[in-house]
């Protein structure tokens, strides 16, 4: 490995470990709940689930849960608050 990409390693450790740096935009995950997989996309800012109790709430365990992972990543966070 050449020193110019080792840099850039020690870089992006230093990046990974400020949380502030990231504005997580848009995302598409398949989230393997206990009653089956639900596809959970963030898209402008604005989380989307097609579970049932998304379509009630515009919140579910699953869009919670990836925020949780994504911490301080995704602005106007519902479980963040
Ligand atoms: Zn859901």
């Amino acid at each position: 490995m050449h020193s110019g990409m080792i840099g850039k390693i020690e870089k992006a450790h230093r990046y990974a470990e400020d949380r502030s740096r990231f504005d997580v935009q848009a995302l598409q995950v398949r989230v393997r709940g206990n009653n089956g997989d639900h596809e959970v996309r963030l898209e402008d800012g604005s989380w989307q689930c097609e579970c049932d109790f998304f379509q009630h709430e515009r919140a579910c365990a699953h869009t919670m849960a990836l925020e949780m992972i994504l911490d301080g990543m995704v602005r106007g966070s519902v479980a963040a608050a």
